[in-house]
């Protein structure tokens, strides 16, 4: 795709360097592909040099320039080692990267952090961070700097709440949510198709709170969850009721991908399932 009125890279992640008819640059998967004719400039953030996973105390800290295939290496690396065992969420981060089905070229190159900023419904990336309660970090071009759930950052197809010369920094998943056991559900309308319905559950453990989360992503038109608490784990008809109150009709998507009336049966299956799997016999239903 031509991107003919850009005249200029420039090697940067200072937002203050930002000015209108500029664009972030990361993988280029989207900018290359779905072109412009009103970009000037193209500000390189691959340059920055962030290194792409780092394990705190706190939990897992995601560059935006983490690209798929540094994400998917990730549960058998080096890097992951020490909590490999107690961070049974890492579960999910293949399943998430193979649901973005990509050739060779998109898989190395494009990035968590321009997948969750393009904020397409069947965004991968937002749908692993969503589900993991991760929360963006911000930069913006007057130095301010913001920090908001990404579940909250997405809030439509191709919608989202960065403003201009917003810089997306890094994805922080806390520890607690990593601890937490997970159940991962996806459909897609052909083999190799985009997701159509894409559904994470997360029981985190009892000394974590023992919260049941449940993250639609993919059907709806932005990321939605439901929380349960301990107390108030749901039977299949208290799910049903909470679906029913928490996605009204006009949020699920309708794209050649799946129709909405598909995607809503689908999403009251798949989180039925989920259920199931998550909470074993004796808490099964409402306590
Ligand atoms: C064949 C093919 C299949 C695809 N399949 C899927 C799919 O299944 N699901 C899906 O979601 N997408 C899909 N895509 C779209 C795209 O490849 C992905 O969304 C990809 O993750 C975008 O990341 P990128 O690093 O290449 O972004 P870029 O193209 O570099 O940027 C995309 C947008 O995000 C902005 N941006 C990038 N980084 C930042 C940042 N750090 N802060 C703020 N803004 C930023 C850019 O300015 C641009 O507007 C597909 C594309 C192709 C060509």
């Amino acid at each position: 795709m031509d991107l003919n009125t850009v005249t200029d890279l420039v090697p940067t992640a200072d937002p203050a360097d930002w000015r209108e008819g500029d664009a972030w640059l990361a993988g280029g998967t989207v900018l290359f592909s779905y072109g412009s004719g009103s970009l000037r400039r193209l500000l390189d953030v691959t340059s920055a040099g962030w290194p792409a996973l780092t394990v705190t105390d706190a939990g897992l800290e995601i560059a935006a320039t983490c690209t798929v295939a540094q994400l998917y290496a990730f549960p058998q690396d080096p890097g992951s080692a020490p909590v490999r065992d107690s961070w049974r969420a890492l579960d999910l981060v293949r399943p998430c990267c193979d649901s973005f089905v990509a050739s060779f070229k998109i898989w190395n190159t494009s990035t968590v952090g321009g997948n969750v900023a393009t904020s397409l419904p069947a965004g991968p990336m937002t749908s692993l961070t969503a589900a993991l309660d991760g929360v963006a970090e911000v930069w913006g071009p007057s130095g301010a700097r913001r920090t908001q759930p990404v579940a909250e950052l997405v809030t439509g197809d191709m919608c989202n709440t960065l403003g201009p010369g917003e810089l997306l920094r890094a994805i922080r998943v806390p520890a607690a949510a990593l601890r937490a056991r997970t159940a991962f559900r996806r459909l897609s309308l052909t083999n190799l198709g985009r997701s159509g319905v894409l559904l994470i559950g997360r029981r985190d453990a009892d000394d974590d709170g023992g919260e049941l989360v449940l993250t639609v992503t993919a059907s709806t038109r932005r990321p939605v969850q439901l929380r349960f608490a301990p107390g108030a784990h749901p039977d299949a008809a208290a799910l049903s009721a909470a679906i029913d109150a928490a996605i009204p009709a006009d949020l699920y998507h309708d794209d050649i991908h799946g129709l909405p009336a598909w995607r809503r049966d689908m999403t009251y299956r798949l989180a039925e399932e989920i259920r199931r799997e998550l909470l074993d016999r004796t808490d099964g239903g409402r306590r």
